[in-house]
């Protein structure tokens, strides 16, 4: 089993990529309850302190930062345990990525 999960938490781009794999974007977003019920699902297949990793995808999913601070943030205080193990990853075409994200998160380590 991978202990590794995969969000797309939008299919928006600011980008348009001849060879993008993203051929119906729009302003979908992922919900947050349903990133949290993917969540909890992979949660109950993982043993506390094994490593596992949530990677976010999109689209360009810097443009739902705000999901991705609400989930660390409910991970962080309903699974303390596993949040020590966990590390994220996230494709990202880096146009968007500023020093507001970088120095309002506690997430990003560059
Ligand atoms: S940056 Fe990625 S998602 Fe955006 S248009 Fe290019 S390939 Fe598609």
């Amino acid at each position: 089993m991978t202990n590794k999960i995969m969000l797309i938490i939008t299919e928006n781009c600011n980008m348009n990529c001849v060879y993008c794999y993203e051929h119906k974007k729009n302003n979908s977003t992922m919900p947050f309850e349903v990133s949290v019920s993917i969540v909890e699902s992979h949660l109950q297949q993982i043993k506390q302190g094994d490593k596992w990793t949530v990677c976010f995808f999109g689209g360009e999913p810097f443009l739902n930062f705000s999901l991705i601070e609400r989930i660390d943030e409910y991970i962080q205080k309903q699974h303390p345990v596993h949040y020590k193990t966990l590390e994220y990853s996230l494709i990202t075409n880096g146009t968007v990525f500023n020093s507001k994200i970088k120095n309002g998160s506690s997430i990003i380590k560059i």
